[in-house]
């Protein structure tokens, strides 16, 4: 074994393969993996082997497309065969809920360049004879996907790393991490050290024991897994004969059960609803190729519908029952990229469904390792994305939670109750009093609405408007008409200090930084001038800033943040950051009324000309100490109030009864979102992600580019030079019942003409490379964009793509946000647009100026 690495790559499952396979496409060739057994050893050779494209995160299922198209190409380079089998799939519907669910993925699918089809049950038969039709109402069929043999893929990616010259080391458990001053790792394994620039944890089922070893608890578990394989059926084989085809995979949401042919029997696989951690806390090392005891009261209510619906499977003898373990993390989707507050430590695990996702995870973090940058919008599978708060028993009842729904439809409006609630601010059980329904905000307790007294305060989960409509209504008028107060302990607060905090914030923002007592909005980019960050910025005092941000990024920003500190010399000491979290929390006063309210409180003189629309300043509010922006995300005249914890209920109770006089109401963070919808303001990781740029994401008058030279200016002058190909608009939709979600396909009535590149990206910057390594630079590969311009009816083309939408209640109208070519951007003609909600066109219309307070005059009086 060699004593130096680039890197070491510790686990030689399907994903540790796979990451040593693209580090050395990239050409990084001095690695090595490092496994503490044979490879495969740890759930990668009991797998099932299916595969498929379908995932509730759009930019993950375009990662798992790119990881299906990549087996051709590792078995070329390798020489050893994968088992390919593409028969394609079905997801059977059994009630209408199931068959609309079906129809938004179809939807989605469309400008992912999917090729799905919604069919009928009969349809499905024909594919699947085993199959009763008169369970289901309809159907969905995916071309893409099918099964292989897990043990001969996993060496394939072995095989083609070695090809290009990476080293594999078997029988050698890594013991211990640690880290030298210069950051060098030393990797102490059985068979000696190594001392290694980048450490990657590929530890699948020990991932968390791997994490442990430089002090990191991954939010991470294993559970137990069952799948049964039948004897040979004659069904299976007549068919194979009669049709000259395999059977398809069919996946049955009602009965949470996969199933397809495997060789000529059936292979049939549950997420039951009683499902089973494996060794909840430790992972034993001894644990080796073993099986776990199968235990069929466990998934017999599953097999009981799997009979019903598929009863020729009953008939038939079950040859065997696999039981493994394998990891999740709390959402279902993997754990990739750097360790946050951890140099060069990067993570490849969870990773649930490394046949579907084994590829594009290491495409995705090899791209990172070797260019900083992923490449790709991954942020549904960022380790960054939970915080402190997924201790080991959130994750435990969270993953179970995942794994029992693993099929289940998440309404939008959906809010799921495992390990809740787990963190509250001060006014938790005050917000319950008064009938708010709550929801979990990166692991915060958030009022959403509040249901009408005497009501119970509970969503109705749906498709549709629900019961929340009318209360958010009520919430929206009484704030734009009198006054509202809301929680918003759930945003990001940071503050960046020392004599270098304003030069480090000019470095990393596209807006000069404000003037002390002042507050800017900034968007953050990229080195590829990508959109990575939206902040308010307030100059609290000569080197001391504050900083609000999305919650659920926090990690993510600390990360870059901290990345970009001064590391060395006598200006290392010179920009120091501090992440509140829940040390600071906050209320927001909002509508015409909130000036008198909060004069009402303070002794300081908040008029117009004293508090300017974007000031901020520090003073006592009802007696607490308090920092005051004045701004706010509803579009009206309001204020942003935080404090410590301590001081939240006085202040809460301070508002509540000064507001009395002005018919003061509670609303919630739903009642938020409608009034940012009429004033078009965008949400960060809806509107605005790392696939778009600041143009496209129509950011222009934060990008100040003469100010200075910070990080993406380059490339965001090329975008600008260029004109944005995209442009992010605000539409009016003639909805029914149902508003937008986000992902909805956007239609346009184009005819003959061709408004240039309409292709939503999932790539961007980093550079990508053809089979044989060779770098490929703005091609548009199946892992880049989507191409959503081939989707044609008549006139009709599908030119772009919903973010985010929903009911603005002041205004009485279905609004959505997207992307269509900017071309079209301010083309405002009616019967132009159509959006797809729910399977069904419907009008819509480009509204440039917001359809609330357009001049912007009610949040600056
Ligand atoms: C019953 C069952 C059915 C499944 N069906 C499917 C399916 O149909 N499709 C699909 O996509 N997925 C399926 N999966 C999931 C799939 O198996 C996993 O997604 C995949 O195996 C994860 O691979 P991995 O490389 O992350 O982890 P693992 O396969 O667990 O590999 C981790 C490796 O790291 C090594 N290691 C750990 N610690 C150290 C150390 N300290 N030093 C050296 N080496 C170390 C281990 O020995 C092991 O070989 C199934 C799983 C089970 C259990």
């Amino acid at each position: 074994m060699k004593s130096h690495a680039k890197a070491v790559v510790i686990g030689g499952g399907v994903v540790g393969c796979s990451v040593l396979y693209h580090l050395a496409k990239a050409g990084w060739t001095d690695i090595l993996l490092i496994e503490r057994s044979e490879l495969t050893s740890g759930s990668s050779w009991h797998a099932a082997g299916g595969f498929h494209t379908l995932n509730g995160d759009p930019n993950v299922a375009k990662l798992q497309a790119y990881t299906v198209q990549l087996y051709k190409e590792i078995e070329e380079i390798s020489g050893q065969s994968c088992s390919l089998h593409l028969t394609g799939g079905v997801m059977m519907a059994d009630t209408p809920e199931r068959m609309d669910f079906l129809r938004l993925a179809h939807a989605k699918g469309r400008y992912l360049g999917m090729d799905t089809e919604l069919i009928t049950p009969s349809e499905a038969r024909a594919m699947f004879p085993l199959l009763d039709e008169t369970n289901f109402v309809g159907a969905m069929w995916d071309p893409v996907e099918g099964h292989l043999d897990p043990s001969g893929t996993t060496h394939a990616y072995a095989k083609a790393a070695r090809k290009l010259g990476a080293e594999i080391v078997l029988r050698n458990r890594v013991v211990e991490l640690t880290q030298e001053v210069d950051g060098t790792w030393n990797v102490v394994t059985e068979q000696g050290t190594v001392k290694a620039e980048h450490v990657v944890n590929c530890g699948g089922l020990w991932a968390r024991e791997i994490g442990r070893m430089v002090g990191v608890e991954l939010p991470v578990l294993a559970m137990e897994h069952m799948y049964l394989l039948t004897e040979p059926m004659p069904e299976v084989e007549e068919f194979n004969k009669s049709t000259g085809r395999e059977m398809i995979g069919v996946l049955d949401f009602k009965g949470e059960i996969y199933t397809r042919q495997e060789r000529n029997g059936i292979l049939l696989g549950t997420y039951e609803k009683a499902c089973k951690p494996w060794s909840p806390v430790n992972t034993p090392w001894d644990f080796g190729h073993e099986l776990l005891q199968p235990d069929i009261d466990r998934i017999a209510p599953s097999l009981e519908i799997g009979f019903k619906h598929f009863p020729g499977i009953e008939k038939a003898g079950i040859k065997q029952i696999i039981n493994g373990p394998f990891t999740f993390a709390l959402d279902g989707n993997p754990l990739v990229g750097p360790v946050q507050g951890l140099t060069n430590f990067w993570c490849a695990c969870a990773v649930m469904a490394g046949f579907s996702q084994g590829g594009g995870v290491g495409l995705a973090l090899s791209n990172w390792m070797v260019h900083g940058d992923p490449g790709f919008d991954v942020w549904g599978m960022d380790v960054a994305r939970f915080g402190e708060w997924a201790t080991p028993r959130y994750t435990n009842a969270k993953v179970r939670e995942n794994y029992s729904r693993r099929f289940s439809i998440r309404f939008p409006n959906e809010e799921l109750p495992a390990a809740r609630p787990a963190q509250t601010t001060p006014l938790y059980d005050t917000m319950l009093a008064n009938n708010a329904v709550m929801g979990d905000s990166w692991g915060l307790e958030t009022p959403l609405w509040f249901a009408p007294k005497g009501s119970e305060p509970k969503d109705i989960v749906s498709f549709h408007r629900s019961n929340d409509f009318g209360p958010i209504g009520e919430e929206v008028r009484a704030t734009r008409e009198r006054v509202g107060v809301t929680e918003i302990a759930n945003f990001a607060k940071y503050e960046v200090s020392g004599p270098g905090a304003e030069d480090f914030l000019n470095r990393l923002m596209t807006n000069r930084m404000p003037k002390t007592g002042r507050i800017v909005l900034t968007p953050m980019l990229n080195e590829f001038g990508r959109l990575i960050g939206d902040f308010t910025i307030a100059k609290a005092g000569e080197e001391r800033f504050m900083i609000w941000g999305s919650s659920a990024a926090q990690k993510y920003h600390m990360r870059w943040f901290e990345k970009h500190l001064p590391k060395d010399g006598p200006r290392a000491s010179e920009v120091r950051i501090h992440r509140f979290d829940q040390t600071l929390v906050g209320l927001s006063i909002a509508g015409p009324k909130s000036r008198d309210l909060l004069q009402k409180l303070v002794d300081v003189d908040i008029s117009t000309k004293a508090f300017r629309f974007m000031d901020f300043r520090e003073m006592a509010v009802g007696g607490a100490p308090c920092m005051v922006n004045r701004i706010t995300y509803t579009g009206d005249l309001g204020y942003e109030i935080w404090m410590a914890p301590a001081y939240q209920r006085l202040v809460y109770k301070a508002i509540k009864e000064a507001g009395e006089e002005f018919g003061l109401i509670d609303f919630g963070m739903r009642a938020l979102l409608s009034m940012r919808l009429e004033k078009n303001f965008p949400t960060w990781f809806r509107e605005l992600r790392p696939i778009y740029g600041p143009f496209e994401g129509s950011m222009d008058r934060f990008i100040k580019l003469e100010k200075n030279d910070f990080i993406g200016r380059e490339a965001a002058a090329r975008e600008q030079a260029a004109g944005p190909k995209l442009r992010r608009v605000s539409f009016i939709v003639d909805a029914a019942d149902a508003d937008v979600m986000g992902d909805e396909p956007i239609w346009a009535k184009v005819g003959g003409k061709d408004y240039g590149t309409v292709e939503k990206p999932h790539g961007y910057g980093a550079p990508r490379f053809d089979a044989g390594g060779k770098e490929v630079r703005g091609s548009n590969a199946a892992e880049g964009a989507s191409a959503v311009r081939g989707i044609v009816d008549g006139d009709w083309r599908v030119v772009g793509w919903v973010t985010s939408g929903g009911y603005a209640h002041y205004v009485e109208k279905s609004m959505a946000q997207g992307y269509v070519p900017a071309a079209l951007a301010e083309n405002e003609s009616a019967g132009l647009f159509e959006i797809e909600i729910l399977g069904h066109r419907r009008p819509a219309r480009i509204n440039v100026e917001p359809p609330f307070d357009p001049s912007g005059e009610k949040m600056r009086t």
